[in-house]
Formats: structure tokens, sequence, C-alpha cells
């Protein structure tokens, strides 16, 4: 006979964990108990006759895990026997040790589902909100913690007989405790409405695929915010949203209601299959296949479109009784602004864009975008950490001294908070250069203070004094009398993948737009060599003039011209950039005074894209070198960059396009990117690193992550995976950098 008293925390309350506990320890023949210890905590004690069934239940716990349960520590000890007839869940104690973590909004579950296509379950069948413990919304519908019912928007639903009895019922492990259930009778209702607030009668779900299907724009309302749908086959209704949303190139994601469907239209990897039917159900970019039968204006100029599976039964019940079971879902929201979560908002917003709206009466309280992911060279990588991952937090090797605030960047924006050894991302919040979205980043900072009982000491900024996120942190700074500390952007690019990965020392390659430098100038493509918060910029890419600043980074053409100059004049350089004389006349003479310099990465991709007349005209941020990676294809040809002192060369690249420019300009294209990471790494390597870091937005970059890893000399590589590489990760680089902050 032998004892054992378990204390795990993690996510473990209110995901089914007791009745799991349970379940295991009776088909084990244990006895013993379990119980909550109130905040994020849970107590077992098992008592077993033999090693072997103690064994068994220890290795059944950590196979077979609840989806949504989540174990970050367990402690075990030996413990006295007791003469317990039976395994029992005991009622919840209150000592808290541990703070609780938020748990995260996941997919449906297929138990959950089969009980929605199921005819036969009365309560069940065809109810859009159905969910057990191991799936469906948490953080999206959560006021506070801890994750009760009260706490949550499903407040608004009390529990009937039937759920009220699963609820207590601890041999039902998936209701046993569960906050968010509910049913078609106590539960959320649909109903469908003209953008006028014109109610339409009928069945909300299937009024809404026809209209769908007749050409129409609907806007959906989901966990954290709302979609608009329309039909991927109908370029018509594609242009009219292109035209009606003002985003005449920014792709589209597209909802699938199988894998099997959506390889009908992308090629799907065994990684990529894996992400899709996670239950975080991301938006996985994948390649496209060729003469797909869905429209090219989806994400016209690109070689992938975002694919994800429903997340929701009513997803499923929709997408179900579409002709091609697929349709796309883009994020409900006017062009740069977030996400609509409420009716006011989609009245106000989505008016003009839309033309009907199906709604539910459950209250979203936390917007929450798609999270979207991609492989690159084998490596998954996030391009914005929404839904499904955030707000679960990220473990720091190391403990931070104060309470921390980290407020990110400005583009593509999230923050963080980080206490003890723990750091939690925002979700993604978006261009905190809007008003709007700004709002957002401090009302989710405000949030998680709030949530997790903090008064923050400091408050870490990015450097550049024209982002509106360095005056919400000083803002803070004053608000809770805080420090307000600002580090590089690169350098915080460097610290995230550095996190990440419990390295406190080493190079990192950090390659973006633009980031304020220490020099006063526009960094983009840097070789980083760092110490704790001691760093060098040891390389960089040549500095090339930047007269004007951002507006460089809507013109690719004037950075076209700018690169060219360094080589031609402007006599030659009219031939090769579509800009009138008048304009030409503008920069040259702009060249001629002193100006800020970039060795950003992003714009000698920009000018690159602009040669070879990939993209000429910038509409969202990223595209023309994200158009550039997807134009290349081919033949790797003769070409390296040259280093001089400290400086990457990339003039020299215009001049070999130019000796070549009758080549095809896909084996060019891809030749400049994949020798830019060669020349990245190979300066790396001067350093003599034991590991390179890669991080910033034009890491993702296939080609570029492929001439790095291929030429590391066998040094690891080393990218960012929890966060996205882009700026949406800064704020994690950003919290690292206080751990080093002594007491
Ligand atoms: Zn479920
Ligand atoms: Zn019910």
């Amino acid at each position: 006979m032998k004892a054992f008293r378990i204390i795990i925390s993690g996510i473990v309350q209110g995901v089914g964990f007791r009745p799991f506990i349970y379940r295991i320890a009776v088909r084990n023949n244990l006895k013993g108990y379990v119980r909550n210890l109130g905040g994020s905590e849970v107590e077992i004690k098992i008592i077993g006759k033999d090693d072997d069934l103690i064994g068994k239940f220890f290795s059944e716990l950590f196979s077979n895990l609840p989806p949504s349960a989540k174990i970050e520590k367990m402690i075990v000890e030996e413990s006295g026997i007791e003469d317990l007839s039976e395994f029992k869940i005991l009622s919840s104690g209150n000592k808290i040790h541990e703070i609780s973590e938020i748990p995260p909004d996941l997919s449906i579950c297929d138990d959950c589902l089969k009980e929605v296509l199921d005819k036969n379950n009365k309560r069940r069948y065809y109810y859009a909100f159905n969910s057990c413990a191991f799936c469906g919304p948490k953080f999206s519908i959560l006021y506070k913690v801890p994750y009760d019912r009260e706490n949550t928007s499903m407040r608004d639903f009390p529990l009937c007989k039937d759920c009220t009895n699963e609820y207590y019922d601890p041999n039902n492990i998936r209701r046993f405790d569960a906050q968010g259930i509910s049913c078609s009778i106590c539960g959320p209702k649909l109903f469908l409405e003209t953008i006028y607030g014109e109610k339409i009668d009928g069945d909300p779900i299937s009024l809404t695929a026809k209209l769908i299907e007749e050409g129409n724009i609907v806007a959906i309302k989901g966990i954290g915010g709302f979609h608009i749908a329309v039909d991927p086959f109908n370029d018509d209704v594609i242009i009219k949203l292109r035209e009606r949303k003002k985003r005449p190139q920014q792709p589209f994601a597209l909802m699938g209601i199988s894998t099997e469907v959506i390889k009908k239209y992308a090629e799907v990897s065994e990684t990529e299959e894996y992400l899709l039917n996670s239950p975080e159900r991301p938006i996985v970019l994948l390649k496209k296949k060729d003469n797909s039968s869905i429209s090219k204006l989806i994400s016209p100029g690109l070689d992938r479109n975002g694919f994800f599976l429903y997340y929701t039964g009513l997803h499923y019940l929709l997408l179900n009784q579409l002709k091609d079971k697929i349709s796309i879902m883009t994020s409900g929201n006017k062009h740069g602004i977030p996400m609509c979560t409420d009716e006011e908002c989609v009245r106000r917003e989505l008016n003009g864009i839309v033309d009907y709206v199906l709604y539910h009466n459950r209250k979203i309280v936390n917007r929450v975008d798609d999270s979207v992911l991609r492989v690159s060279n084998g490596r998954i990588m996030m391009l914005r950490r929404g839904r499904g991952y955030a707000p679960t937090w990220i473990r720091l090797n190391r403990e931070i001294n104060y309470p921390v605030i980290a407020v990110g960047a400005e583009l593509q924006n999230a923050g963080a908070i980080g206490f003890k050894d723990k750091v939690i991302p925002t979700q993604y919040i978006g261009d905190t250069d809007k008003i709007e979205t700004l709002n957002n980043l401090e009302k989710y900072i405000k949030y998680f203070l709030n949530v997790y009982s903090l008064t923050p000491k400091i408050v870490i900024a990015d450097k550049n004094p024209s982002y509106q996120s360095v005056k919400l942190a000083t803002k803070l700074s004053q608000e809770y009398s805080a420090e307000l500390i600002q580090v590089q952007h690169h350098f915080a690019h460097a610290l995230s993948v550095a996190s990440e990965n419990g390295i406190e020392e080493g190079v990192a390659i950090t390659i973006d737009g633009i980031g304020y430098g220490d020099d006063g100038n526009a960094w983009g493509g840097e070789v980083i060599k760092f110490d704790g918060i001691k760093y060098s910029r040891e390389f960089h890419l040549e500095y090339v003039p930047y007269p004007g600043g951002d507006i460089n980074a809507l013109k690719p053409e004037r950075m076209l011209a700018i690169f060219l100059s360094r080589i031609l004049t402007f006599d030659e350089i009219s031939k090769f950039v579509k800009l009138d004389s008048r304009e030409l006349r503008v920069i040259e003479h702009q060249l001629k005074e002193k100006t800020l310099m970039t060795s950003s990465t992003g714009r000698f991709l920009d000018a690159i894209s602009a040669f070879l007349g990939v993209c000429n005209k910038r509409t969202y941020e990223g595209e023309p070198a994200i158009k550039l990676e997807a134009f290349s294809k081919g033949k790797l040809l003769d070409f390296e960059f040259d280093l001089r002192n400290d400086e990457i060369i990339t003039e020299k690249a215009f001049e070999w396009l130019i000796q070549n420019k009758d080549k095809d300009g896909r084996d060019l294209a891809y030749t400049i990117q994949y020798k830019l990471g060669k020349a990245l790494v190979k300066t790396a390597l001067k350093l003599n690193p034991e590991k390179i870091l890669v991080s910033g937005g034009a890491s993702v970059n296939e080609i570029i992550l492929k001439g790095i890893m291929e030429n590391s000399e066998g040094v690891e590589v080393i990218t960012p995976n929890k966060v996205p590489a882009g700026d949406g990760g800064i704020a994690l680089g950003q919290v690292f950098y206080s751990s080093f902050i002594e007491s």
C-alpha cells in the first residue's frame, strides 16, 4: 500500500480536470480524493495497493489530459495512508497559493459537435453554442478571475434543470463543474437582421447560408468579435467587399468545414494539418493550388491563402449548408480600426459594408482576433497571436523583480504585463497609431493588471518618439508612479526570441521594416550582440538616405529611386522608376540635404519589389515584400553581397539587377533574398556565436530564412515561436529586459 499527495497548478479548474482525475483514479482502483484549492491549484490524494496502478495513474494523467487543461507545476510527495473506502471529488478549499491563469478560447470539441449533429439529442441538436469543460469560449467571455460562470457573460443564461444536473454530476466528465455550458433551452439565441435592424424570420443559420450564396455580405457574431462572410467563388461580391472595406489588395481568410475541403484549394503539410486541427484553430497561411476554382481576388499577388477550420457549432452548421462548405471569413472591422464586438459598433461601423448581420445575445467581453500562423522552412512562425493562444502566459527562466507593463511598438502591436517569472502578452491589438486601437491597448493592459492584482513599478516602451504607444507609456508611468524605460526596437526583438529560449547572451539577426535606432536613424537590418541588457550593434545593412521618413514605406518607387541614386544619375534612374519627373526632382533635391538614414530590410525589399515590377504601390503593411516573396521562385544565380566595415552593401544588388535585367525576374528575386540571408548569417558568424537568434518581421520570409539556415555552418538558428517574429512580439522582449534590472 502506498499513498501520495499531489499538488498541481496551472489551468486545472473549470476545465474538466477533477472529473478526469476521478475517472483515472477509479479506473486504476485507487482510493483518495481530488479537490480545488482555490486560485489555480488542485490537490489530489491517491492510495493504491501496488506501484503498477499508481504508475498507470500518472501516465494517464500526462497522456490523456483534457484539451483545455494545462499543468504548470506539480509537486508529488509520499503521504500517510488513510483508510478511505473510495475515490471522491471533495468540495473546494479556499487557500490560494498560485494565481490563476486565464484559459484561452478553444474550438468546439468533437464530442460537442457530435451532439450538435445528433438528431436524437433533444437539447443540443442544431444548437450553435454547444460547449463543455474541454472546449468553447473562455477568455472572450471573462470579466474577471476566477473563471466561474458568474464572472463570465454566461451569467446572463441561468442553467436549466437538465444542465444543472449535468453540472453537479461528477460522472459527467465533460460537464461536471464546467462553467460555460448551456443548451438550446437555457443558452444564447441567434437572430438575423438587415444592417438597418429589420428582423428576418425563419432559421437564422440556413437563411444566412442562403444569403451568402446569393452574393450578399453578411456580418456574423463569433467568439471574439464579428466576421464578415462572403462567397469565395463570387468575384463580384469580393470586389464589392474590397471597395466597401477600402481594402483593395489585402488577403481575406477562408474558413472550411474540414481539412479535406481545404486540401481542394491548398497544399497542406503534416505540420499545417496539425495546426489547422489544433483546438486553438489558427488561420494558417497555405500554398495555393494552381487552377483551383476559388476566386483569384481573395489574395491577389500572393502564393498563399489563409485558411482555418470552423471553431464553433454555429460555424459548422453554417458551412454545412453552403454548397462547397467554405466561406470567406474576414474580420468585421472598418479599415484600420478594431473589429466590432457589439451590435452598436456593427450598426455604426459596418453600415455601408455589410448587408445583413447574424447576431447572438451572448456578450463578447474581450475582443480576440483570429490568430495567424505560417510554417517557414519547417518552423512554425506566428504572425498574429490572438484567439486560442492569448492570454496564456509565457514563463521566463528568470524572475522579474517588479510588476511591469510593456506597450510594444506601434503597427500590428500587442502589449504585455510581467510579474515574477510570467509574461502575459495581450492578445493582438492592432495598429496603435490609431486612437481607437491605442485605447484598446490601454484597456487590455489594465484588464490584466486588474485580473492579476498588480501595481506596476516599471513601464517599458520603444525609443521611437513618434509612437503613440510611447505617449501611452508616459501616461501610464505617471498614473502608477512607475519608472519609464525605453528599449531599442531591435534589441527588444532580440530579447523576445531570447526569452522564449532562456538565452541571456548571444548574437541576433533582427530584420524588419523600421525601428528607431540609438543614433536617431531608422534601423531595420541589424546584427546585434548582447549580454543581459548590454548590447552592441555589430553589423547592419548599408545606410541609405531616408528623406521624409515614413512616406517611403508607402511608396516603394521612392525607395527604388533612393537606392538607384547610389549608382546612377537621376537621368538614368528615370528609366527604371515609375515616378514622374517632378517627384524625381523632389527626391534629387532631398538627397542633396543631410537626411535621416536607414538600414531597413523592409525598405530594401520594397525597392527590389518595385524594380522587378512586382509591387509599385503599398496598400497594406509589408505588401511589396510579401508579394516579392510570393513572386520568387527557381534558380539561385551567381551573386554575393559584400561587407564593407560594418555594413552589408545593398546597392550592389541593384548594379547586379541592372546587368541581369533580361534574366527571369523570379530567379533574380529569389537570389537576392536568399543571398541577403546568407550575408546576414555570415556576418553574424564573425562574432563566433554559440547560437544565432533571428527575429523581426522579415524573418518569416521563407527565402531569407533559408539563406540564413543553410549558411549557418552548423550553428543552431533560433526563431520565435510563442509570439510573432514581427512587432507583435516586441512586448515580450521588453518585459524580459526588465528581468535584468536589479532590485
Ligand atoms: Zn466540448
Ligand atoms: Zn440547459
